[in-house]
């Protein structure tokens, strides 16, 4: 995290490094594959139990590249602060991929949320929606440790725009309308400070 930490917007602070960090210009799994998704998740205590209610309609989109036995889904529960409940609960792997990854590089309950109408991240883990950001100790910033091991959208040719261009509506839906408008307001404040200019993050 960069030491410039003193804004906060509703529960987080905000680390400035979302601004300026190099990204590409959206996630393409047909390019990537879903790469980010090979490690798993950890995912809150509450999130698990939804997407466990939900275990019979997930089997039903799932593909033979993954597994349907439910006891293999999730790793033990563990305690963890950064998680609302305060216990967190890690995706299993299979296939070298999170069980919930189907062998196009789609998530699976993202892609049963698009099949029954709902909204498109109703059942997937917060952690999963913000990836490359990541909230640590209260702090909105960048997982640097994750997106290094990643080989499209951490290879500089490919970053052609900003974490903060390319996951606005991640924020927007951390933050809300209004909190994002904040946020908006503090980036252009953070970059006029630090004589940035938008166009130098925006080109390779
Ligand atoms: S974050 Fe990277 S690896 Fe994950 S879907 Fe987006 S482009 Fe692909
Ligand atoms: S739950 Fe979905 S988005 Fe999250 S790591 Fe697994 S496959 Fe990827």
């Amino acid at each position: 995290m960069s030491e410039e930490i003193n804004k906060q917007i509703k529960d987080y602070y905000i680390d400035p490094v979302i601004f300026t960090h190099k990204f590409v210009k959206s996630c393409d799994v047909c390019i990537c594959s879903g790469e980010c998704c090979y490690y798993g998740v950890y995912t809150d205590l509450k999130e698990h139990d939804k997407i466990m209610e939900m275990k019979d309609r997930i089997i039903k989109s799932m593909d033979d590249s993954q597994t349907t036995d439910t006891s293999k889904w999730f790793e033990a529960p563990e305690k963890d602060e950064d998680f609302e409940s305060g216990i967190a609960v890690g995706t299993e792997l299979h296939n070298g991929k999170c069980v919930f990854l189907d062998r196009q590089g789609f998530c699976t309950l993202q892609k049963i949320a698009y099949e029954d109408g709902e909204f498109k991240w109703k059942y997937k883990p917060l952690y999963c929606i913000l990836f490359p950001i990541v909230i640590y100790q209260d702090t909105i910033t960048v997982d640097d440790e994750h997106l290094e091991r990643m080989h499209y959208c951490n290879k500089s040719e490919n970053q052609t725009s900003t974490i903060y261009d390319a996951c606005k509506d991640e924020l927007k839906y951390l933050l809300g309308e209004d909190g994002f408008k904040e946020l908006e307001l503090y980036r252009e404040e953070y970059l006029s400070q630090n004589g940035l200019k938008e166009r130098k993050f925006a080109e390779k």
